[in-house]
């Protein structure tokens, strides 16, 4: 049990990212109340179903140059990794124009990847450290991970995006023929190029994780308090408390992390930042015939295929459509269809094993989680709108956070993160 000396915070949202900020907090000596109307881990939140790819490699933002020029095929194609819903379009338009010009140009998209290199290139050993001093060592996994293509020439085609991470540092070696079947044994030899990314890790339960870290968040002292935040008492820029559903809570300071929902959060603070709901999808399969030892990311289907505490998932899919659209459930059947066709076993697999579920990214258009202070109080700080790297990015962003908490210079550069940065 840390005996608390230093401030009253409040984190709002106890996913990955808000039990992140709890653990970092503290074990600075903060006392720590962790507000969130569902219970931590649980299948409402995007840090349950996700990929769960540490990956350092993963510093692509999605938006890159020439990618407006796909964006009618995309339309009309019902079947790809990525798809807007239709009637959601006029709604998204003024996020899709920001997206597509994040990554107009090769300059923009490089610097995106090194800010993002900045919270993932020691993202493995941060959740390895976290999970240790949690007691839940074995949800953590470094044996890699595995981008795997149908031929050497899928690869060179991405040429610009392996080079980046290359010059960002990424350890990768390049796997062909016996190396890659020793890699991937239940993987379909018709992949017959892949590259390793050494210092990759995997979450073997992230649902199960979030659930962890809370418990052991308790026993350390920090409160979790089941309701909903609805707003600030902020007299002249001072955090006098919180206003939820179930009556107002007195802190020093708060931190945002409520994933999507911190929208309407940090508007109300003078921070419109444009959030849209990247909806992804997952299927799991329980009792498959083969584990993974190293995950795997069939580059054509565009998912995370690993072995989970649950079955054998595959993540992926970008939907963009509003937050509270109905799921389109024929998303999930095109992660098991790209699965089924991936590894021969699985071919006489019925979907009546298979679970699936859908949940939403929290996305900026640059590809960028929010991390910073508020503009209307430095008493509010952001830490959200992680889109496709919010597991993995999830330790760094607790450390920047208790950087500014600190008011110690960042770990990191936090420019690239600004709540203003959107014009
Ligand atoms: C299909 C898919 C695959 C993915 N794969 C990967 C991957 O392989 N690796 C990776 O790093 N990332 C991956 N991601 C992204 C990652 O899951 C997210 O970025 C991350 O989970 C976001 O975490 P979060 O804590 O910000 O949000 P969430 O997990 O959504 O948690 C937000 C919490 O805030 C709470 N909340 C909302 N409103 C309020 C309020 N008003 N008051 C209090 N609490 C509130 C919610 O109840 C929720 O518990 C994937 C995502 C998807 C959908």
């Amino acid at each position: 049990m840390i005996q608390p000396q230093g401030k009253h915070i409040a984190v709002i949202g106890a996913g990955i990212v808000g039990i992140s900020v709890a653990a970092a907090l503290l074990q600075e000596g903060h006392r720590v109340t962790v507000i969130d109307p569902a219970p931590p881990g649980a299948p409402h939140a995007a840090s349950y179903g996700n990929g769960a790819f540490i990956s350092p490699a993963s510093i692509l933002p999605m938006s890159q140059p020439g990618l407006w020029r796909k964006v009618p095929r995309m339309l009309a194609d019902r079947r790809g990794a990525l798809t807007i819903r239709w009637r959601d379009l006029p709604a998204l338009t003024p996020w899709l124009v920001r997206f597509l010009r994040a990554g107009a140009t090769g300059d923009k998209v490089s610097r995106t990847a090194r800010a993002l290199s900045g919270l993932l290139a020691d993202a493995p050993q941060r959740h390895i450290d976290l999970a240790a001093r949690a007691g839940l060592s074995g949800l953590i996994v470094q044996n890699g991970l595995l981008y795997a293509f149908r031929e050497r020439a899928a690869y060179e085609a991405e040429a610009f995006g392996w080079e980046l991470r290359r010059d960002n540092g990424v350890v990768m070696v390049e796997v062909e023929g016996e190396a890659l079947r020793r890699a991937a044994p239940a993987l379909d030899p018709a992949y017959r190029f892949g590259v390793l990314i050494k210092d990759g890790a995997h979450c073997t339960d992230p649902g199960g994780y979030v659930a962890g870290l809370a418990d052991w968040l308790t026993g350390q002292g920090a409160v979790l308090r089941r309701d909903r935040v609805i707003g600030f008492d902020l007299p002249a820029g001072q955090l006098r408390g919180l206003r939820c559903d179930d009556g107002d809570m007195a802190c020093d300071l708060a931190v945002i992390a409520a994933g999507l929902a911190s929208v309407p959060l940090a508007a109300s603070l003078g921070d419109p930042v444009p959030l849209a709901a990247e909806r992804g999808y997952h299927v799991e399969l329980r009792e498959a015939p083969f584990t993974l030892d190293i995950p795997i990311m069939p580059q054509d289907g565009k998912m995370a295929n690993v072995t989970t505490r649950g079955g054998l998932r595959a993540a992926g899919q970008v939907e963009l459509a509003a937050p509270d659209a109905p799921p389109n459930w024929a998303r999930a059947e095109i992660l098991f269809e790209h699965l089924t066709r991936s590894y021969p076993a699985l071919s006489g697999v019925t979907d009546s094993q298979v679970t699936r579920w859908q949940g939403n990214r929290p996305s900026t258009p640059d590809g960028k989680p929010v991390i910073g202070r508020s503009t209307r109080s430095k008493d509010v700080v952001y830490a959200f709108g992680h889109g496709h790297i919010g597991l993995a990015s999830a330790p760094m962003t607790a450390a920047l956070v208790a950087d500014l908490v600190a008011g110690r210079p960042p770990a990191c550069d936090l420019t690239s993160f600004s709540p203003t940065r959107f014009p």
